[in-house]
């Protein structure tokens, strides 16, 4: 508490992320999609960069990569900043529009390397995307001591209900071999 005024917050990519995305690459199928998500989180384990967590938000019909984001929660000090968040904020950041359901827009389709947490699950609600692709579950991530907060069977009804497509445990295997190695390598456990 240097300053009496907090700073701006800045949400950046680690550089290494253009090493794993091919943006210009088309995505096609749902494999593709987590396959990427799934090696944003290997990466970020790998490199000691965060959690063992990825996301990528896609153009449905294109396979396109809008955005995608990598668990900095410990690199950037902010609670907020799972992989998820940071994946909706600049996907948002670069249509220039705060939802991804907007009136011409496409479909938008959220691949995470794991079941979202509470935080994440609104999110994903508020963010316009209309598919969820997840790969490990929350009973993964709770076996890793991560905290998923309330997420309940309703909440994804009610995701449903709102017209989302949800898929889980889409290449599973994966996505939890991933949480083995963050647990071999020792990282830190925080809240999720
Ligand atoms: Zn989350």
């Amino acid at each position: 508490m240097d300053t009496p005024r907090p700073p701006a917050v800045a949400i950046a990519l680690p550089d290494w992320v253009d090493e794993v995305v091919d943006w210009e690459r088309a995505y096609a199928t749902d494999e593709d999609k987590m396959r990427l998500a799934i090696a944003l989180s290997r990466e970020n384990v790998a490199r000691g960069a965060g959690g063992p967590f990825g996301a990528a938000v896609f153009e449905e019909a294109t396979g396109r990569v809008v955005a995608v984001g990598v668990n900095s929660v410990v690199r950037l000090n902010n609670c907020t900043l799972h992989a998820e968040m940071m994946a909706f904020q600049l996907a948002q950041a670069r249509v220039g529009a705060f939802s991804l359901a907007g009136e011409g827009m496409p479909v938008h389709t959220l691949a995470t390397s794991c079941d979202p947490c509470a935080m994440c699950l609104g999110a994903t609600l508020w963010s316009g995307v209309r598919r969820v692709l997840c790969g490990a579950t929350r009973d993964d991530a709770m076996l890793l001591r991560f905290d998923e907060g309330p997420v309940f069977a309703s909440s994804w009804a009610y995701l449903k209900r709102k017209g989302l497509e949800i898929r889980h445990g889409l290449l599973r295997d994966e996505a939890v071999a991933v949480f083995d190695l963050y647990r071999a390598l020792g990282g830190a456990i925080y809240n999720g």
